[in-house]
């Protein structure tokens, strides 16, 4: 039974002796050999983080970048962050991940301090990093370690996160919002949606979900859904993103329904740093 399979595994702590089972899931095994890898990862340098604009619609103007992992695994290539940071967040690995991307990404947004001065920079972040005791200091010393603003970092955290765990993730984004970090609530609209949570928790922005923003050129409902959840971000006084933004008629659609905030390979895929200021450079006239 996979279940106890992977319960064994993770009692089985870091860097232990794990064991297969033949009736393990293929999940379960392909978990146990990324988990395996990415343990040495971070000292392996086998890790690093690209940079994906997020533009102001109306303006063009780079305001923001999304930091997202990558690793290349000396044993198994190259392995995505869906496929990896499940089996973190299984095994209790992302939080030392967690740790690693923002450091190095707050490292990074004061490396562009001359380039860049005003760029927001946002994370992902895992329940679990979430509700780890040490993570708001964590937080405050990589802010410190680089001389940055607190509001010049946002954290993105999934609706899967808000649930379940009420009064301690309130309470972390209560911390969060009065040290001036934002909190954006990303992939909104798939999860469990259930909208009272957006009156419950310190929310900034809502980062709405590519599959909306997919089908929105073609399909009238799509349309009217973006457009209704742009509405009533405006109301709440949130600021709104667009995930998977692919096309021009996509961004001109959002821009026209009044969503500030783009991101998207229409824009740009996410880039390496030195990109990054390329991209940058490009932009400076504002065009989109
Ligand atoms: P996400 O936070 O929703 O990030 C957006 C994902 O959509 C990224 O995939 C990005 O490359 C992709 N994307 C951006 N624009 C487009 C587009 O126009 N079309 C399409 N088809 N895709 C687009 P990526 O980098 O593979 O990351 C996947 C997920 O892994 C992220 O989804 C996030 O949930 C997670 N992730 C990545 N880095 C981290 C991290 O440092 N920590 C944590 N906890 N999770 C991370
Ligand atoms: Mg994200
Ligand atoms: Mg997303
Ligand atoms: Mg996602």
């Amino acid at each position: 039974n996979a279940d106890i399979a992977m319960h064994e595994v993770k009692k089985s702590g870091r860097g232990q002796l794990r064991f297969y089972d033949p009736a393990m899931s293929a999940y379960a095994r392909e978990a146990l050999v990324i988990d395996g890898a990415l343990r040495g990862a971070i000292a392996a340098g086998e890790l690093w983080l690209v940079y994906q604009p997020i533009i102001d619609a109306r303006t063009g103007r780079l305001d923001k970048v999304e930091a997202l992992l990558r690793w290349h695994s000396a044993t198994l290539g190259h392995v995505g962050p869906d496929r990896f940071i499940p089996v973190a967040e299984d095994s209790g690995l992302i939080i030392d991940l967690g740790a690693w991307v923002l450091a190095e990404a707050c490292r990074q947004l004061g490396a562009w301090r001359a380039d860049l001065p005003q760029l927001a920079m946002s994370i992902n972040v895992s329940a679990r990093q979430l509700l780890d005791p040490a993570f708001i200091s964590l937080v405050e010393q990589a802010l410190a370690d680089h001389g940055l603003a607190p509001q010049r970092l946002e954290l993105e955290l999934t609706e899967r996160v808000l649930i379940g765990n009420g009064e301690q993730v309130r309470a972390a984004l209560a911390r969060l919002h009065d040290l001036g970090v934002s909190i954006s609530l990303d992939d909104f609209g798939t999860g469990y949606s259930s909208l009272s949570y957006l009156t419950q928790f310190d929310i900034n922005t809502l980062k709405i979900d590519r599959g909306f923003v997919t089908g929105m050129v073609d399909s009238p409902r799509s349309h009217a859904l973006v457009a209704t959840i742009v509405a009533m971000g405006h109301s709440l006084g949130m600021r709104l993103v667009a995930e998977g933004v692919e096309t021009a008629d996509q961004a001109r659609a959002l821009d026209v329904i009044g969503c500030h905030y783009l991101q998207g390979y229409h824009i740009s895929r996410p880039v390496a740093a030195d990109e990054l200021l390329r991209f940058a450079a490009s932009r400076s006239g504002g065009e989109r």
